[in-house]
């Protein structure tokens, strides 16, 4: 079996190539983006002169700021198709199951253009896994419901202020309704962004269980889309088959409202080992599915101590926050690697992200 000590990474494959990949993994953050010139939570140009002034004039751009680690040209693009669909698991409401009489759209103007996403289902929090997604929106901006329904204020004060309509929770704002008061979508306000806030969260719940918002079939957010796959670092193997590996999930539709968009945590991570043949020797091992939220799963079994969001004091302070999404990709909610002969495997680390997108990352091992 493998140890710590007779487990040999590959040897990292030389740094040439990885100011090339920085340069051209990502276009400069849009002068002007379809919002431009709207009164909405994502146009550009107004924000405070002095947080501007805090990012660099020159070097790489604003959203290259916000990589935990530079794209590494190890990371491979995987063909549509090749891997399974992280949805595609067969389990209710992972796919399909859309809100009844819900309405196209984004709950803030302008309704349908893109808006930009600070964080996705699953991202680490304190004690849990976040309860669904949150949508970048300054302070006071106006939140309409995307599902028409009785509101119901669950909280109407604090940071947790927050209304349900229908099965959407509007979280984060001043509620503008009356429990009781019928809603309107796209037409009756619900609330506004709560000072300091500067993001709309939005969970969608069914049953007491948090769905994921953006599951194809019963995505709402329209239109929405994200052509930027993952990144992958590389992995690293301790003992017992535990792997961790630090990955994140660049976003090709960014905005700057007092802070620029960041990047979000992979949708999915899994591994594969494959065997000196050639043939595989593990089947596909999933560390996390985010085709459903993982309530009651200890957030220490997935992410690693270190690991750690924006959140919410960081999006305040500061133009650029930087995450440090580190998981357990074997030995966490996956299995350990399993033992194996002597022999040099492969190990193959594959990441989605929240539109399908699948990269992947191989990394040579010994056992002997
Ligand atoms: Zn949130």
């Amino acid at each position: 079996m493998e140890s710590a000590a007779r487990i040999r990474a590959g040897a990292a494959a030389g740094a040439a190539g990885a100011a090339v990949a920085w340069a051209l993994a990502f276009a400069p953050l849009a002068a002007a983006g379809p919002d431009a010139g709207e009164a909405s939570g994502a146009d550009f140009g107004a924000a405070p002169p002095a947080v501007l002034a805090r990012l660099p004039a020159r070097g790489p751009g604003p959203a290259a700021l916000a990589f935990p680690f530079a794209p590494p040209p190890e990371v491979r693009a995987v063909a549509p198709g090749a891997q399974p669909a992280f949805w595609a698991d067969g389990r209710s409401c992972s796919t399909g199951c859309r809100a009844p009489g819900a309405v196209l759209g984004w709950p803030v103007r302008p309704f349908h253009r893109q808006h930009a996403l600070r964080a996705g289902l699953n991202e680490r929090r304190l004690a849990n896994y976040h309860i669904g997604i949150d949508i970048q929106a300054r302070d006071g901006t106006a939140v309409y419901a995307v599902q028409p329904g009785v509101a119901r204020v669950l909280a109407s004060s604090g940071v947790d202020a927050r209304v349900q309509v229908g099965r959407f929770i509007y979280w984060h704002i001043v509620p503008s309704v009356a429990t009781g008061q019928y809603v309107v979508p796209y037409r009756t306000v619900v609330g506004r962004v709560l000072p300091t806030a500067g993001h709309l969260h939005l969970s969608e719940i069914v049953g007491g269980r948090y769905l994921n918002p953006l599951r194809p079939g019963g995505r709402i957010l329209a239109p929405w889309r994200d052509t930027a796959a993952p990144q992958i670092a590389a992995p690293q193997f301790r003992a017992g088959g535990v792997v961790l590996v630090r990955a994140f999930d660049p976003q090709s539709y960014r905005v700057r409202t007092t802070y620029v968009t960041p990047v979000l945590a992979p949708a999915a991570l899994a591994y594969r080992v494959v065997g000196p043949s050639g043939r595989a020797v593990t089947g596909l091992r999933w560390a996390l599915r985010g085709s459903q939220h993982l309530l009651g799963r200890p957030p220490g079994r997935l992410y690693t101590r270190g690991a750690r969001g924006g959140g919410w004091g960081c999006f305040m302070g500061h133009p650029i926050c930087r995450p440090n999404w580190n998981y357990r990709l074997a030995g966490g909610l996956a299995p350990p690697l399993p033992r194996l002969r002597s022999g040099v495997y492969r190990l193959i680390v594959y990441a989605w992200d929240w539109a399908g997108n699948v990269s992947a990352r191989d990394a040579r091992f010994g056992v002997g």
